[in-house]
């Protein structure tokens, strides 16, 4: 597509913007700062001042875009099915080629493009992280011994632990099924946080999959998904990865692709969609793109829920946006929860309502994100329940800081944490 394509695509999608207003009482960001310039309608009429030739594509813009979680609840929402979010993130691309990346973000995203670098920064990372954080004694995770500018990292934020040993380390390409007979193969897309932060959740799938008869490949040379990169405009970098993967998937015969990090899913499920849309790898995406899930959804349709047994655990589940919004992801979680016997579950309010995390939205404006975060919060604590499962790493991060600063003992899981829990104690029950 051509720039004059874009124009006119952007241009059809801000018409459709009647300006009703309905968007105010769902958009996270508006409801936090109750500024008339961070709602959904705002964004739609500033894109349309820029393509009218109004306003300036400046630097300055870059902050009103800026403030967006791409929490897509504005586009479910809106009864005239503007893509809002998918506008921001065009005008974010066009704002990164006009007026360039901040420094920060231009190295870090270049570090992704370098697949075995980034590994060795993480893993580096990980042998040295006590030396700028120390562990908090709850086990959470780790604030930083001094405030980091311009990092978001300010003294009290809590951040999870990098692990010693990631989970591509830990576990090896070829993973037979545990059954006589193997159903199929299955290629587990981990990402950077299952593979660097949270590990247990990654080994967790594998098991989950095994027990149920999928060999499971997991290929040495995917890289990180993009989302980082292309949600902050840098659209090449997004590419670059997207292409990355596509090759490193195609290279292997596998029957389904399961992902546990809404992000990533989302992201090969859809964004690279757009990312690829001029590459000559898109055909082979969209064979791909079909054999994609999460893995709550291949849970539902792939593996035997008769096999849970007894869990006693109170939960609640937090929809993460990328999940319920981006993969339709909402009714396979809650019904295995509700195949697991012994297991509490109870709603929260607003399950779906954004925490606040928005990758690296939490980043840049942490205050906001936090006050985004209290209300999730608040509806998590009103349950009652020990834990909080979530399938997002980025959700899980964000609502860990935020319960740990309550000195709440309410703790996260992922929902693989828990399927893997409920597979292992049917597995005592000898079924
Ligand atoms: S984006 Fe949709 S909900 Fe918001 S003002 Fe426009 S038409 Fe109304
Ligand atoms: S995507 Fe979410 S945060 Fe962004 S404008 Fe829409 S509702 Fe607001």
């Amino acid at each position: 597509m051509n720039d004059q394509d874009n124009c006119k695509e952007l241009e059809q999608e801000t018409v459709k913007c009647s300006r009703c207003g309905n968007c105010r009482s769902i958009c996270p960001v508006f409801l936090a700062e109750n500024k008339e310039n961070t709602t959904p309608r705002s964004k739609a009429r500033m894109i349309e001042a820029v393509l009218n030739g109004e306003l300036e594509l400046t630097p300055g813009m870059q902050a009103r875009f800026d403030k967006c979680l791409l929490c897509m609840a504005c586009k479910t929402n809106c009864g005239s099915h503007v893509r809002t979010d998918e506008l921001i993130l065009k005008a974010r691309t066009k704002l990164v080629k006009r007026n360039g990346l901040n420094p920060i973000k231009k190295a870090a995203f270049t570090g992704l493009r370098y697949r075995k670098l980034f590994d060795l920064g993480l893993r580096t990372g990980a042998l040295f992280q006590s030396l700028i954080f120390k562990e908090l004694p709850d086990g959470r995770g780790r604030v930083a011994r001094i405030p980091i500018p311009g990092s978001g990292l300010n003294i009290r934020r809590v951040i999870p632990n990098l692990t010693f040993r990631p989970l591509r380390t830990r576990l090896p390409y070829f993973n037979k099924a545990q059954t006589p007979k193997s159903k199929g193969r299955v290629l587990f897309f981990t990402g950077c946080t299952l593979n660097y932060i949270y590990p247990q959740a990654g080994e967790a799938v594998v098991r989950i999959l095994t027990r149920n008869g999928w060999d499971v490949i997991i290929p040495e040379e995917q890289c990180c998904c993009g989302t980082p990169a292309f949600t902050s405009g840098d659209s090449e970098t997004g590419k670059f990865l997207a292409e990355q993967n596509i090759r490193s998937f195609s290279k292997e015969n596998c029957d389904h692709i399961v992902t546990a990090c809404s992000s990533c899913g989302e992201a090969l499920l859809s964004e690279y969609g757009h990312l690829l849309h001029d590459s000559s790898l898109v055909d082979d995406w969209h064979e791909l793109s079909s054999k994609v899930q999460d893995i709550s959804q291949f849970v539902v349709q792939h593996c035997d829920l008769k096999r849970f047994g007894q869990l006693p655990l109170e939960i609640t589940y937090h929809d993460a946006c990328h999940l319920v919004r981006g993969m339709n992801v909402s009714s396979q979680p809650r019904q295995i929860f509700k195949a697991i016997p012994g297991l509490k579950f109870v709603e929260m309010k607003d399950a779906d309502r954004c925490c606040g995390a928005g990758g690296t939205f939490s980043a840049v404006y942490y205050e906001l994100s936090r006050k985004i975060n209290d209300k999730k919060l608040d509806n998590i604590e009103a349950t009652d329940m020990k834990y909080v499962v979530v399938g997002c790493s980025s959700c899980r991060m964000h609502i860990t800081d935020g319960l740990s600063q309550r000195n709440s003992p309410i703790q996260v899981l992922h929902t693989a944490e828990i399927i893997d829990m409920a597979y292992a104690a049917g597995e005592k029950e000898g079924k």
